[in-house]
């Protein structure tokens, strides 16, 4: 791991302070760059459901030497049940048999306290604006000007856009044939944090139903339990919807159901933090724009769905900072943002690209459905539905070394 250097490299903004944007700011600060990063939020953000380290992003994460800090922060989760309409186990996948990169993986880890890891690490050189955001910008051959919202006007080397997939400062880089495709997985996922109660279990356990619907209860090391409700449909809005009205439409979709669902639509009610989402992937033709790049979920949201999200950001992160080492000091970072790309691109699309039949296959609409899905997880050994697993669950993977840095 490169030792904190003396900034030499110029100037960067950073957008995003959750994964990638901090994950940008350790690795470009350690590799001579002089690093601000700037996050719409009033402070640090918190909240953010269950997500794991796998594949590349962990050997980037032990370069960062945080692997020991991440895995003390654990949820403590001890692998995937799917369970039947009655709670009862239908198969399950610890996780401690493979390579901790099953459906739960070894480093199970809530958002927020990923982001804190990380940002912690970030050499003290590091200046932090909070609650505010890009509003305009201009590029010339020498900078990068932005205004903010605020109304101050900077100008930097080069910007660093890693503000997640509703990115607003991508629109304002990236228009016209540039602009990303944002396609629909045609699911909607409602999230919150509930009280846990007695009959919790440090298993993820997952629910699959007639009707395209699923529920799922994750443990995390707060005390309490992380629930979600899925439902596959074409675009309706749900997502735009106030509370009231989503919390009512997953009763009328959910309050069918047994097991804990009563439960789940009871504790999403009074929820903090309810927060739903319509699984878009962001694919954009282009990362790179002048003296700008994407990065994380603002260039190449897979969606929870593809997994792995976290972990291409922190592997992005480390990309693109080695890539922009091999110039020489005061070099335009062109060729440096083509390099991060070219070699981010094959990774990114390989996840993207969801073998045939998913999200619907984890979410059948019939009974039959339902019990082909019970089927296919049982028989986890067989070679199609281990083949189809592991790729759905191992995260980024490639036989090219990272590259140096
Ligand atoms: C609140 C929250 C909850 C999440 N919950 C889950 C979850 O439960 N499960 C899951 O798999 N993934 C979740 N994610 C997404 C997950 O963090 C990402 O898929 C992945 O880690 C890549 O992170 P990222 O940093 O690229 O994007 P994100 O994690 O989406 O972070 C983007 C950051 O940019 C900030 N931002 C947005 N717009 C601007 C702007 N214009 N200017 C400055 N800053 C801006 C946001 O506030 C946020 O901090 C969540 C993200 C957030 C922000």
């Amino acid at each position: 791991m490169p030792a904190a250097s003396t900034p030499s490299r110029g100037t960067v903004l950073v957008t995003g302070g959750s994964i990638a944007g901090p994950s940008a700011a350790y690795w470009l600060a350690r590799t001579g760059w002089q690093v601000t990063v700037l996050e719409r939020w009033d402070g640090p953000r918190e909240g953010g459901q269950n997500i794991d380290v796998r594949g590349l992003g962990r050997d980037v994460l032990d370069q960062m030497g945080l692997t020991d800090a991440v895995r003390a922060a654990n949820t403590g989760e001890r692998g995937t049940r799917f369970v039947d309409g009655r709670g009862r186990t239908v198969s399950e996948f610890p996780v401690d048999e493979g390579d901790g990169d099953g459906p739960t993986a070894e480093l199970e880890v809530l958002r927020d306290e990923l982001s804190r890891v990380v940002r912690e690490a970030c050499p003290d050189d590091v200046t932090w604006w909070y609650g505010d955001q890009v509003e305009a910008l201009e590029q010339d051959d020498d900078h990068v000007s932005v205004t903010l919202s605020s109304g101050a006007a900077h100008a930097f080397d080069l910007l660093v856009v890693a503000e997640g997939a509703g990115s607003r400062t991508r629109g304002l880089l990236l228009d016209g044939a540039d602009a990303p495709e944002l396609k629909r997985l045609g699911m909607y996922t409602a999230y919150g944090t509930i009280p846990r109660t007695d009959g919790d279990d440090d298993w993820w356990r997952w629910l699959s139903v007639p009707g395209a619907r699923s529920v799922s209860l994750r443990p995390d090391d707060r005390g309490t339990t992380r629930a979600s409700l899925s439902f596959m449909s074409g675009p309706n809005g749900f997502d735009r919807l106030d509370r009231d009205a989503q919390v009512a439409q997953l009763r009328d979709r959910f309050g069918d159901l047994g097991w804990e669902t009563a439960r789940v639509l009871d504790g999403l009610e009074d929820a903090s933090d309810l927060y739903v989402e319509d699984l878009t992937q962001v694919l954009s033709p282009t990362w790179v724009a002048g003296r700008a790049c994407l990065l994380g979920d603002a260039a190449w949201c897979v969606t929870p769905v593809a997994g792995g999200g976290t972990s291409l950001a922190l592997t992005g992160a480390y990309v693109l900072a080695a890539e922009l080492g091999r110039l020489a000091p005061g070099e335009h970072p062109a060729a440096g943002l083509a390099a991060y790309e070219a070699w981010m691109r094959p990774l990114v699309e390989d996840v993207q690209g969801l073998p045939p039949g998913v999200p619907g296959l984890a979410n059948p609409r019939s009974r039959i459905g339902v019990g082909l899905f019970h089927t296919a997880t049982r028989i986890a050994s067989t070679r199609l539905v281990r083949n189809l697993a592991g790729r759905l669950t191992s995260g980024p993977r490639t036989d090219r070394a990272l590259p140096v840095l």
